[in-house]
């Protein structure tokens, strides 16, 4: 008989390694047992793409099928992001896409087999935090997407309504800019497909917003490595050793943030 936890929260900060990596932290992230998620979820689900990204994606949580992959975005709704970010001009293969609680949170009703996905509350956002941190980190993505109002009160605070401010970039000392957008999932939520077709459309919409964003602002020579994120007009250059490595220390002020 499957042991039951009960809820707690604490924080993900004593989990993160020394000198850190993408690829440290990502292993490090799979024995987090900083909440009681991990007795929900079947694995964590760290985020994933090039190690130097121009843009990170960031969701609520995993869904169903990322927590049985152990991959985020793979499921329905990462499909539909597929196919926005491809007709706003964005390669996905380009994009770093990750959720802001890394195990995925659900409960079954009565009536339902189906595992039905649970929204994490602000406890457990703040516990998996600082695995999020280190992806920024390490990353430093020069813009950050977020998807839905999980991951936008997130990083940008509780006040923040995606609803009014979608699709704007906003200044941040995180990235260059983060764009705040709905999550791919409540468009598959609309009540029909009238209602659908119109929130794809506004999703691309959005996503078009960042591509024209990221073409507009060039790299500056002295910024960090070359830029990753390609548009569909683009030619993808090949990788180069040091992004296939995939691997690079945190800055000082994020070593810091360690055994909190
Ligand atoms: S949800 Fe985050 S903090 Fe909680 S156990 Fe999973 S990885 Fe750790």
């Amino acid at each position: 008989m499957a042991t039951r936890v009960k809820p707690y929260a604490e924080s993900a900060a004593s989990y993160i390694p020394e000198r850190p990596t993408l690829e440290k932290v990502r292993t490090a992230s799979k024995g987090c047992k900083a909440c009681w998620l991990w007795t929900l979820g079947t694995q964590t689900v760290f985020g994933e793409g090039p190690p130097r990204a121009d843009v990170m994606f960031v969701g609520e949580q995993p869904g169903d099928s990322e927590d049985k992959a152990g991959r985020p975005f793979v499921g329905p709704a990462g499909k539909l992001l597929d196919r926005a970010l491809d007709e706003a001009g964005i390669d996905r293969e380009t994009v770093y896409v990750t959720n802001a609680v890394k195990h995925f949170k659900w409960e079954r009703t009565e009536r339902s087999t189906r595992r039905i996905h649970k929204k994490p509350n602000d406890a457990e956002i703040r516990a998996c935090r600082p695995w999020l941190d280190s992806e920024i980190a390490l990353v430093r993505p020069r813009v950050i997407v977020t998807l839905g109002a999980t991951a936008s009160q997130a990083l940008l605070g509780k006040q923040f309504r995606v609803t009014k401010d979608r699709g704007k970039p906003i200044a941040s000392p995180l990235a260059e800019a983060i764009f705040a957008t709905v999550h791919p999932s409540s468009v598959l939520r609309a009540p029909d497909p009238a209602a659908r077709a119109r929130a794809e459309k506004e999703l691309i919409a959005d996503l078009t917003k960042v591509a024209r964003h990221l073409q507009a602002q060039a790299r500056q020579p002295g910024q960090r490595g070359p830029r990753t994120t390609t548009t569909r007009t683009e030619r993808r250059a090949p990788k180069t050793p040091r992004e296939r490595a995939g691997s690079r220390e945190l800055p000082m002020a994020a070593r810091g943030r360690r055994g909190g």
